[in-house]
């Protein structure tokens, strides 16, 4: 089936009355651009869905006639970007939207650096149309692969002591709320609505255009260097890591006890055009083209069958990768514009338990990590990717620009732990990784920390209104005005965030009915709307 409005032979397993209500449009109704059959799937295979639409509107018009039929067949609609989140999130057997084909840039005005896009947009795409008229994104997480409102929904960051969330440049937002109807909010105009929005995780309402402050484009001179953990160690006590760069970024490697510090510093893009300075790729061997991927690929591989292997396999792969010397003998360094230097290789398919703590406590945190780490086995332990920003200089409650949800300190510079754990082939860690991670979130939750939304954590409804107290009250009064049907609410949003018992569900919203394993790896989700939940 094509994406245009669908055939009925296309519909034929679908309710009679959802199926005679999309087969019969009126004259004047924009398109409704919907296929079945579509899996979805999170970018890690660590969760998928089989919605019973996926819709790929190509206006906001049509944005809104879906929601409007989501309302009246009594459907969930949830908004994926590109599935980059790792959790269920994003799983749904309702009604699936993405944005992919609504990505264009809308305006850019010269003088103030706005720049007005609809929320399709990937990142990259961002970055390239921004760098055709000599602009940029002043800071970037790790991969450039997220739509622009996937980063606004979840609260994505990058590494740097002078920047705070990516979205802590949106100016203003359009959203299409639970009635169809289109609002903008800004700090100025429906305020409570813009801090909820700025970090929804998809349950207010759909963002439709986004307007960003960018900034003139820039180069980065960088250079990475790796050393016991230790030295890290004394160094971050010495208050001499996170400030000797813009970008300052971590891998720490606690089973070897070495770590990689990655920095870099802004070069104007005048001196690169003047010839003053020049581009300069790192060096690269052959363990950086696909032989390397794969290399390491299939030992991790091995190393799930034979977990005894794996330090050596660490110590291999590290060693052909990073170099197998520490101090300044290790250093590689280079020169590239913003939009790529500011990026890192991901790899594998992974797990990802990411929580933000005051940054004080972070020595005494990796500290305490690491001694618990070297008692565990060789296969239930990964890398560990140390970040770091500030929420305090370009956001704020009084200027009505702080999430409602943002996970970081309200009164001070944030520190990222993120656990990952590789799934080589999509083969889960199982046990593993529970051991890991409820161990690590122990620790986290013991140094004050809070998950980031869109990683694999666990934390309860009763946690979550201790650590956002207010916060957490005032943003559900504004999701619940948005979308008082529950058309966005889905069992994550119910676990997690919302109030109320089963008897107070929302008409709309999904419940969970089942998981079992997916076939190619991780599990295959199952949802239902809860008006049949209560029937059954
Ligand atoms: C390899 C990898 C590297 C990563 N690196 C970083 C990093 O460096 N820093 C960091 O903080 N995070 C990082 N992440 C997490 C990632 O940035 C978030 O998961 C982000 O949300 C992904 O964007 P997406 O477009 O894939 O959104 P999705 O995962 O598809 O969706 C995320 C949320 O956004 C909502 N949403 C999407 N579009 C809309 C819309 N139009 N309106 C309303 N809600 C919407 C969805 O409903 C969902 O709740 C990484 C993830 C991976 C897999």
């Amino acid at each position: 089936m094509t994406s245009s409005t669908p055939t009925p032979s296309a519909l034929s397993h679908l309710p009679p009355h959802i199926r005679a209500l999309l087969l019969n449009p009126s004259l004047d109704s924009p398109p409704f651009r919907a296929t079945t059959s579509h899996l979805h799937h999170t970018w890690a295979r660590t969760y998928s869905s089989l919605p019973e639409l996926y819709i790929r509107p190509r206006s906001i018009a049509e944005i809104q006639h879906a929601v409007r039929l989501a309302s009246r067949c009594r459907r969930r609609i949830t908004t994926v970007g590109s599935g980059h989140s790792p959790s269920d999130l994003t799983c749904t057997s309702s009604w699936l939207m993405n944005l992919d084909d609504f990505n264009a840039i809308l305006e850019i005005d010269r003088e103030t650096n706005l720049v007005t896009m609809q929320a399709g947009i990937r990142l990259f795409q961002l970055c390239d149309e921004l760098d055709k008229v000599g602009l940029a994104v002043p800071n970037l997480g790790s991969i450039n692969s997220q739509s622009i409102a996937g980063v606004i929904s979840t609260g994505t960051h990058g590494s740097s002591l002078q920047f705070g969330l990516l979205s802590e440049r949106i100016q203003r937002l359009e959203i299409v709320l639970g009635t169809g109807e289109l609002k903008t909010c800004s700090a100025t105009e429906e305020p409570e609505l813009f801090r909820a929005a700025l970090l929804s995780l998809g349950a207010l309402g759909i963002i439709v255009t986004v307007t960003f402050k960018a900034v003139p484009a820039f180069s980065v001179r960088w250079d990475q260097t790796i050393d016991t953990d230790e030295k890290v160690f004394a160094r971050w006590e010495k208050h001499t890591l996170w400030n000797q760069a813009q970008y300052v970024r971590v891998w720490w490697f606690p089973y070897m006890r070495r770590a990689v510090t990655w920095k870099g510093d802004p070069v104007p893009e005048t001196e690169v055009l003047s010839g003053k300075v020049s581009h300069r790729d790192p060096p690269t061997s052959w363990y950086d083209n696909q032989l390397g991927y794969y290399v390491y690929h299939n030992l991790l591989y091995l190393g799930r069958f034979i977990p005894r292997i794996l330090p050596w396999v660490e110590w291999f792969v590290f060693g052909m990768q990073y170099g197998f010397k520490n101090g300044s003998e290790s250093t590689i360094s280079g020169l590239q514009p913003s939009r790529k230097a500011l990026l890192m290789n991901c790899l594998y398919s992974q797990f990802v338990n990411e929580w933000a703590i005051p940054l004080e406590k972070g020595p005494e945190a990796l500290r305490r990590l690491g001694c618990w780490l070297q008692g565990l086995q060789p296969g239930d332990k990964g890398p560990v990717e140390v970040r770091v920003s500030v929420t305090t200089v370009h956001t704020s409650a009084e200027a009505n620009t702080r999430p409602w949800l943002d996970i970081t300190q309200k009164d001070g510079p944030t520190l990222y732990l993120n656990a990952i754990m590789y799934r080589p082939y999509h083969t889960d860690p199982g046990s593993a990784m529970e051991r890991y991670y409820q161990g690590f979130e122990w620790l986290m939750k013991d140094l004050g920390g809070k998950p980031h939304w869109a990683k694999n954590f666990t934390a309860s409804k009763a946690e979550m209104e201790e650590w956002y107290g207010q916060d957490l009250v005032k943003w559900r009064e504004v999701r619940d005005k948005a979308d008082p049907e529950g058309l966005f609410v889905g069992p994550w949003h119910r676990r997690l965030l919302l109030g109320g018992e089963k008897e107070k569900r929302l008409e709309n919203e999904e419940v969970e009915a089942g998981r079992r394993r997916a076939k190619d790896g991780g599990v295959l989700w199952e949802g239902m709307q809860v008006e049949k939940a209560s029937e059954l």
